[in-house]
């Protein structure tokens, strides 16, 4: 398992994780191997959605012993009705299933507070107003029962408005190739790295629709974070890691919460570090939104090797970044670069491989102006 920062929290996560949505319907001992395979193969965070006591009662005897290597995290607003998952933004209820939440994980405190699933303006509101569910998660922050403050959000745009604002630590919001495109989403990235938020990608295979070779399938707003997708036929032959892979190499991304029903599906996950360099390349996915890509730079490394060893992909990757938001971090990670854009010979086999007709050259001359 390789690990990376969540922001500013300076936790260290482990880049892949899983969420737990699809255990809540399997076997109680089943959930458990799944949980327990996660953690001894290095994955320390879990994301805990559904505030089911008995789900919980599950989940906390299969991450006993292991507290401390975990990131906790809970969802305020996520609560139960009539046995089924239910949003519920009742600042009782809120509070009363937080402090459930810590007796039954048997802890004093959560690593992440979620104010969970803001949908649309209405409900930001609401969770903002005096005395609401975020003036609660800060109020945790203070008293030491949450560490730090996340936000799981599904709009783009307010995404950028929290990251702006400061109030959060970390953000969740989907990520996926299906809003590859989302005019907003490199804007949303490249505004949390700037200010230190942790970026926790949920979706990556857009609720399982982007597994479903030779298919039609439709993206509603909930998994493309409202971008507005056509019907689209998926490639055949798509892996799962190509997916991860493909949301790994974007900017800012701190871990990716893919959903897993059982121990097959968490191993496809983890099989990210064994599988060969095909089974990880998205570029033929990518086709499938390809009116959108050509020209822009989607960090796929195809233009490599270099003769100069220019990094090309994480040079543009920075560069991107810049453009919404140039800082002294993005400037730094440039400077420490062994082989900066001036290096380059203008050679062109870059250009000659890229798929998406990327016009390196150009582009490299920009980015050696704009670090050098
Ligand atoms: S320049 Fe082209 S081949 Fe190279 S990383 Fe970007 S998109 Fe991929
Ligand atoms: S054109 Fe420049 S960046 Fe591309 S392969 Fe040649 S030297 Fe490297």
């Amino acid at each position: 398992m390789e690990y990376r920062k969540l922001g500013k929290t300076g936790l260290e996560i482990s880049e892949i994780s899983i969420g737990t949505e699809y255990l809540e319907k399997i076997k109680r001992e089943d959930l458990g191997e799944v949980i327990q395979k996660a953690i001894a193969n290095g994955i320390n965070f879990i994301d805990i959605l559904y505030n089911f006591d008995n789900f919980l009662e599950q989940i906390s005897k299969a991450i006993q012993g292991s507290r401390d290597k975990i990131i906790l995290n809970h969802h305020l607003g996520s609560s139960e009705l009539d046995g089924k998952y239910n949003k519920d933004r009742s600042m009782k209820k809120i509070k009363e299933h937080f402090e459930k939440y810590l007796e039954i994980m048997n802890t004093d405190y959560v690593d992440i507070a979620f104010i969970h699933f803001v949908h649309t303006e209405d409900e930001f509101d609401e969770c903002w107003k005096e005395g609401g569910v975020k003036d609660f998660a800060l109020q945790l922050k203070k008293e030491g029962k949450a560490r730090f403050v996340g936000l799981s959000i599904h709009r783009m745009d307010l995404a950028i408005k929290v990251a702006e604002s400061g109030d959060v630590d970390v953000i969740m919001i989907q990520i996926n190739l299906a809003n590859h495109a989302h005019p907003q989403r490199q804007e949303m990235l490249a505004t949390c790295e700037k200010h230190g938020i942790g970026v926790i990608a949920m979706k990556p295979f857009a609720g399982g629709k982007l597994l479903q070779p030779n298919k039609s399938v439709s993206f509603p707003d909930y998994l493309t974070a409202f971008h507005e997708m056509p019907e689209k036929k998926i490639s055949e032959g798509v892996k799962a890691t190509q997916c991860l892979h493909y949301i790994l190499n974007q900017i800012g991304i701190s871990t990716i919460v893919p959903g897993v029903a059982n121990i097959d599906e968490l191993e496809d996950c983890l099989s990210y570090y064994t599988v060969s360099d095909e089974k990880l390349d998205y570029t033929n996915l990518l086709k499938d939104f390809e009116e959108y890509v050509t020209g822009e730079c989607v960090y796929c490394n195809h233009c490599q090797p270099c003769p100069e060893d220019i990094d090309i992909a994480s040079i543009f990757r920075l560069y991107d970044q810049a453009q919404i938001g140039q800082t002294d971090k993005i400037q730094e990670t440039y400077t420490t670069m062994c082989a900066k854009a001036s290096d380059c010979i203008e050679c062109g086999d870059c250009e000659e491989r890229c798929p998406f007709d990327v016009e390196v050259i150009e582009k490299m001359k920009e980015a050696a102006t704009l670090f050098e």
